[in-house]
């Protein structure tokens, strides 16, 4: 007998034809959560099983694959022979002292001398003669015993199902180029990519100095627990100190933000093109404040062809702290360091900016030049 983990998969079986592609995407990431654990993974019928870890290691082995997008559902078990005796021994093992309960039996081996009902009739009288605090609900049991014969003379043998994050396997939906500011709403956005299958690079900008280290080590760390998730493990980062003086010279003042936006999508598309990403993805979330009105998202759009992907957008702030936290992001964001959106902030940025002032006052930079010089000052960070 032995102790495993049970991981089920869901999504994936829609995927007709790309199946075997899923998969394969699917077993490279649950190998690489599980890299430097001693372990085996195999796949039978459907779900996986990790086999073989030290002992003890059950709880660091679903701490792992609980980060693994395309994880269902997963559960600590006994892998044991699958003869009647055995899997009444497990069955103690993993049956409650008292309270209510019943035996709920899968048979993959049809060819096993007993049926599922027999399986659970068997076990639950057995186990309710040597429990005697046991009672038997079918309906609404305190505790369930799973057992699941299968085949090759082996049975899996477990009490309960842990919901895993869902979603798509990391790297099954192509890459994309998340703009990662220190704040809430980004990490939560990229998390949200990442969960339908995006690999997704982290592209930040900061003013520095008008911006400190501390900004940009907390966004490092934004990164680097991103990085759980399967997010990439590099940070790109680009100044755009040069950008904001510029603006802040030589434009409206109210256009200050939009302006500065422009240039960073701008950057954004040049960085995901040159790394093979279809798609940036922002944390914007309509109405959130002045930049994000209908008119503000517009106005970043029209200097890119690449679609931009804003899975917040119909979200609330209160819905998005509720993920931070979940994700484990939160904690990070608060932090109090500037970002580089809110470098000369003026006193009443435009909610409504009108495009045609917007390119006038556009006009009156060069562009191109301070697009090439932000270009240059590109670091790649490991996390
Ligand atoms: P966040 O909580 O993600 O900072 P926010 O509500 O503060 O978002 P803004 O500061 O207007 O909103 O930024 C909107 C989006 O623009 C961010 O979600 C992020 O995707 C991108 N962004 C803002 N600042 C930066 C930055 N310094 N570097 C990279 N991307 C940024
Ligand atoms: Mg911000």
């Amino acid at each position: 007998m032995e102790k495993v983990v049970i991981i089920r998969y869901a999504e994936i079986h829609l995927k007709g034809k790309n199946r075997g592609y899923f998969e394969r995407t699917f077993t490279v990431n649950l190998e690489k959560s599980l890299k430097g654990l001693r372990h085996e993974l195999h796949r039978t019928s459907g779900r996986y099983l990790v086999e073989k870890f030290p002992e003890g290691m059950e709880e660091e082995v679903t701490r792992r694959i609980s980060r693994v997008f395309g994880v269902y559902s997963y559960s600590v078990g006994l892998l044991t022979e699958s003869d009647i005796g055995e899997v009444y021994r497990a069955a103690l093992l993993v049956a409650p002292e008292s309270g209510t309960f019943k035996v709920d039996t899968h048979r993959g081996n049809k060819g096993y001398p007993m049926t599922s009902m027999e399986i659970n009739a068997h076990i639950g009288g057995r186990l309710l003669s040597d429990r005697p605090a046991l009672r038997v609900d079918v309906h609404a049991p305190q505790s369930t015993v799973y057992i699941d014969i299968r085949e090759g003379g082996k049975a899996l043998v477990f009490s309960a199902f842990e919901k895993g994050p869902g979603g798509m396997p990391v790297g099954t939906a192509g890459k994309g180029v998340l703009l990662i500011s220190g704040g809430i709403d980004s990490p939560v956005a990229g998390y949200m990519m990442a969960k339908r299958g995006m690999e997704t690079e982290l592209l930040h900008f900061h003013s520095y100095p008008y911006t400190s280290e501390g900004a940009k080590e907390k966004v490092v760390e934004l990164s680097r627990i991103l990085a759980r998730y399967s997010l990439s493990a590099t940070l790109t980062t680009v100044s755009v100190t040069h950008i904001q003086e510029e603006i802040h010279k030589k434009c409206a003042p109210e256009l200050n933000v939009t302006l500065l936006r422009r240039f960073m999508f701008r950057i954004a598309e040049r960085i995901a093109k040159a790394r093979g990403a279809k798609a940036l993805v922002t944390g914007e979330s309509l109405g959130q404040v002045a930049s994000q009105t209908m008119e503000g998202l517009a106005s970043s759009n029209a200097v890119v062809t690449l679609p931009v992907l804003r899975p917040l957008i119909g979200f609330d702030k209160e819905e998005i702290i509720a993920r931070a936290r979940t994700i484990g992001t939160y904690e990070t964001s608060v932090l109090p360091y500037e970002d580089c959106c809110t470098v000369f902030l003026p006193e009443f940025p435009a909610i409504k900016p009108d495009l045609s002032f917007i390119e006038e006052e556009e006009q009156k930079l060069d562009v191109e030049a301070l697009l090439s010089e932000a270009l240059e000052t590109r670091e790649r960070l490991s996390l």
